[in-house]
């Protein structure tokens, strides 16, 4: 029997689906269920607002301009890299780099940190659930040092760590490591994975593309030496995105790019660089996107993240347990701890119809590899139909995604 409560003791779902117009809006003739939120969220009005407000009204390059304008711009990015800071929970604004997204934070990392410190037969270590932007960039950079890459395999889901003890050796320099899996929603244990490798001797890499919208964030308890994290992905506008780094290694890191921001004082025969964090912000950056990811975070942060979070797991309770009932389902990822992304396939039928038909009664879920194809071979699977869930989605509308699988099944088999 499929039930529907909407409101739970903690969240007001109504309320918040309030803010995002987008949830307003029809597809196909039919209000829009929005269920593809491990891809990008939805953005509520203040997000929204915020960056009409810049480009209102202070629009102008920061940190090189003395008029009223460029003190405000500046005042605003820098408030909203404190922002960064406190949402993570970093030590220093220094550690706070801003990038254009995850993507960008890692190949910053390999770029500059792997560029400098990885020699040949040294190893890097990554897991079988990365995402392509935490696995190409240590490619090309092993294939550039003769060094080799290391993946630690995954079962049902959840990570090996006896076999990941096995690769840990002296000559690990990085572990890099997803810590939640956006195609199976897996919370990895990235505490121990972290202890083990400060053991071994290399530093920590983490990819926090999903969990920095799901789970508290501490970086200084972590301990990791990195952390990257996407502002589309919490609820805030694409092209901006947050590097965290330890300030030591930050400190001894080469630059990325060069040109503007970055430099103290440039000579046509030496450039001396700027302090952190901007030697790694060349150019004009994208200041009006930056200046709104606070606008998303503060968001995040007064609606509750555990309130959010207590709401998406009743969600992904009663989503698994619905999907299970119906003939031919698999869910794909049985991890003991998961975070609101179902992902599942269909016994002889191809993801990409379902997402199709669901798509025809305004439902918006992902199907295909999730950029983790790595991870769907092992599971021997092209792709899944995954489902993944925010604040601002309800029981009812999981019931109508459960209706909508029934409806699709019934055409194609
Ligand atoms: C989305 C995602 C990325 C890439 O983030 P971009 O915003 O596309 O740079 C990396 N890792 C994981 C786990 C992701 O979900």
């Amino acid at each position: 029997m499929i039930q529907s409560n909407t409101i739970t003791k903690e969240l007001d779902v109504y309320a918040i689906r309030q803010q995002f117009p987008a949830l307003n809006r029809q597809v196909k003739g039919q209000p829009l269920v929005y269920f593809d939120n491990a891809a990008t969220t939805q953005k509520p009005q203040v997000v929204i607002d915020a960056l009409v407000d810049y480009y209102t009204n202070y629009n102008a390059n920061v940190h090189r301009g003395i008029h009223t304008l460029a003190e405000e711009a500046t005042a605003a990015f820098e408030a909203s890299r404190d922002a960064a800071r406190q949402f993570i929970n970093a030590a220093s604004r220094e550690e706070i780099i801003f990038t254009r997204g995850t993507t960008e934070g890692i190949n910053l990392v390999a770029f500059t940190w792997g560029r400098k410190n990885i020699k040949a037969g040294d190893e890097i270590i990554i897991t079988e659930m990365e995402h392509h932007s935490n696995i190409v960039p240590w490619q090309l950079l092993c294939e550039e040092k003769g060094a080799t890459l290391r993946v630690i395999p995954q079962l049902n889901g959840e990570l090996l760590l006896d076999e990941y003890k096995k690769l840990l050796s002296s000559r690990t320099k990085l572990v890099s490591v997803v810590h939640v899996s956006n195609a199976l929603g897996t919370v990895n244990p990235v505490e121990e994975i972290i202890k083990l490798a400060h053991q071994a001797g290399a530093l920590v890499m983490i990819d926090g593309a999903q969990s920095s919208v799901h789970l508290d964030i501490d970086v200084q308890a972590m301990d990791c030496d990195f952390f990257a994290f996407s502002s589309h992905k919490v609820y805030g506008p694409t092209g901006i995105g947050v590097l965290y780094g330890k300030k030591h290694i930050l400190e001894a890191m080469p630059p990325f790019q060069g040109g503007g921001e970055m430099i103290k004082e440039v000579s046509m025969l030496k450039t001396t660089f700027n302090d952190l964090p901007y030697k790694f912000e060349a150019g004009t950056p994208n200041i009006g996107d930056a200046v709104v990811l606070k606008a998303a975070l503060d968001y995040v942060s007064k609606v509750g993240k555990e309130k959010i979070r207590n709401h998406e797991k009743e969600l992904l309770a009663y989503a698994t347990e619905q999907v299970q009932q119906i003939p031919g389902i698999r869910i794909i990822g049985s991890a003991a701890e998961k975070v609101s992304v179902l992902s599942f396939v269909i016994d002889k039928v191809h993801p990409q119809d379902i997402g199709i038909l669901l798509d025809n009664r305004g439902i918006a879920v992902r199907t295909g590899h999730h950029c983790a194809q790595p991870l769907m071979f092992c599971f021997g699977i092209p792709g899944t139909i995954r489902a993944s869930f925010a604040m601002y989605n309800t029981k009812e509308e999981v019931d109508k995604l459960i209706v909508g699988l029934q409806k699709a099944l019934k055409m194609l088999l």
